[in-house]
């Protein structure tokens, strides 16, 4: 069991890097404490593999140190970490039988096989393999043979971390669900730390107890999916994060408020503040389609905007509006009535965010909690 924990980490692919640009991991310090369930999500090439690679140590970084409880394993090979990682795709011997698959990592540490055989049927419970283990690999489908695959990353007892890279892509819809759940469930069982790779807001909230969003080779959050979702660091977290994501507007400073082509949004005074001092034009606001309060009438304060059309989705609906040339998504409840034509909006001020050069400017007292320190 193990805490990982990554200093001054940064990974290039090309041999003289230049620029920012030629980087596949951004420079970054990170701790992946002992026994948790975790998730790191990001979109396609955001350098998620690349992380995992070099926590496995299948790849070098070009800079900076891994660290396992403390201890630096940067010249450490692979099969030494003691750490699992199970891939996209199956990894699996084609002629070994199931059985044999998933006896193969402990044969390899020559444990005795009595233990070998009660691990194995363990295991193979779990996933829901035991019918399978006397069967040929080769004659399995691929949903089996990734449950082989993933069956050869859980069944070592002494790994000190599991690392999940997408093992669920040539999963069938239906199954994933279901071993999701199994992966949470063995989590539970064995208190190992696991990062778990994922494009999939639900595969991630579903997993894992915190996430860690990565943008551009960067973590730009590691939070509860609740602190994502209400308190998005990144704009980028806002975009990502939530069906729909959080309706982002480029807006302009002015001594009044924040303003784009003729709506002036106005700020509290501490916000006024803290933008005061802000130099750069890449300013934002963000709202949540969840937040955004929907009057049933004219009201003071409230922004007039168009109804363009409305999506019913069961328990809820979604309306898509036009507020002076700027597109709004916005969530409602099944039982309210959809205004026609024209709706009225406001945005609460607790849930109304700014995002300067991306980033949230955050005027909250700080919690009393315990931060990270790396
Ligand atoms: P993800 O797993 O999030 O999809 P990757 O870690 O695979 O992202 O890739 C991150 C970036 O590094 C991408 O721009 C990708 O093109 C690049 N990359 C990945 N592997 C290699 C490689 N072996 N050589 C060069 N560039 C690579
Ligand atoms: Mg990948």
């Amino acid at each position: 069991m193990a805490e990982i924990r990554l200093k001054s980490l940064a990974h290039s692919y090309k041999s003289k890097p230049t620029s920012p640009d030629d980087y596949a991991i951004r420079e970054m310090n990170h701790v992946w404490h002992q026994g948790g369930a975790y998730a790191l999500l990001g979109p396609s090439g955001c350098g998620k593999s690349t992380l995992l690679n070099i926590i496995s140590g299948l790849l070098a970084p070009s800079n900076g140190d891994v660290l396992f409880d403390g201890k630096k394993v940067n010249d450490i090979p692979p099969e030494e970490r003691n750490i699992a990682q199970v891939f996209q795709f199956p990894v699996v011997y084609d002629s070994m039988t199931v059985f044999d698959n998933l006896a193969f990592p402990l044969r390899n540490m020559k444990i005795s096989e009595d233990k070998v055989h009660s691990r194995v049927i363990e295991i193979a419970a779990v996933l829901e393999l035991s019918d399978l283990l006397k069967n040929k690999a080769k004659n399995l489908t691929a949903d089996e043979k990734q449950k082989v695959s993933m069956g050869r990353g859980l069944v070592r007892s002494d790994v000190s971390a599991i690392l999940f890279d997408e093992p669920l892509t040539v999963i069938d819809p239906h199954l994933k669900w279901k071993l999701r759940r199994k992966l949470k469930q063995i989590h539970e069982q064995f208190n190992i730390t696991m990062v778990y790779v994922t494009h999939d807001q639900l595969e991630a909230s579903t997993f894992a107890d915190k996430i860690a969003v990565m943008y551009g080779g960067q973590i730009v959050q590691f939070g509860t999916p609740r602190e994502l979702f209400e308190k998005p660091n990144h704009a980028f977290v806002g975009y990502f994060i939530g069906s729909p994501g959080m309706n982002l507007i480029e807006v302009k400073k002015t001594k009044s408020g924040l303003k784009f082509n003729n709506t002036l949004v106005s700020l509290n005074p501490e916000m006024q503040v803290a933008l005061d001092r802000v130099s750069t034009s890449n300013i934002k606001i963000g709202i949540r389609p969840e937040f955004v309060h929907v009057w049933d009438d004219k009201a003071e304060g409230a922004f007039e905007c168009d109804v363009l059309h409305t999506e019913d989705l069961g328990t809820y609906k979604i309306i898509t509006m036009k507020l002076d040339g700027e597109v709004l998504k916005v969530r409602i409840h099944e039982d309210r009535a959809v205004p026609t034509k024209k709706a009225y909006i406001s945005f609460p001020e607790q849930w109304l965010k700014v995002y300067v050069d991306e980033y949230l400017v955050d005027i909250e007292e700080p919690e009393d909690e315990e931060k990270e320190t790396v």
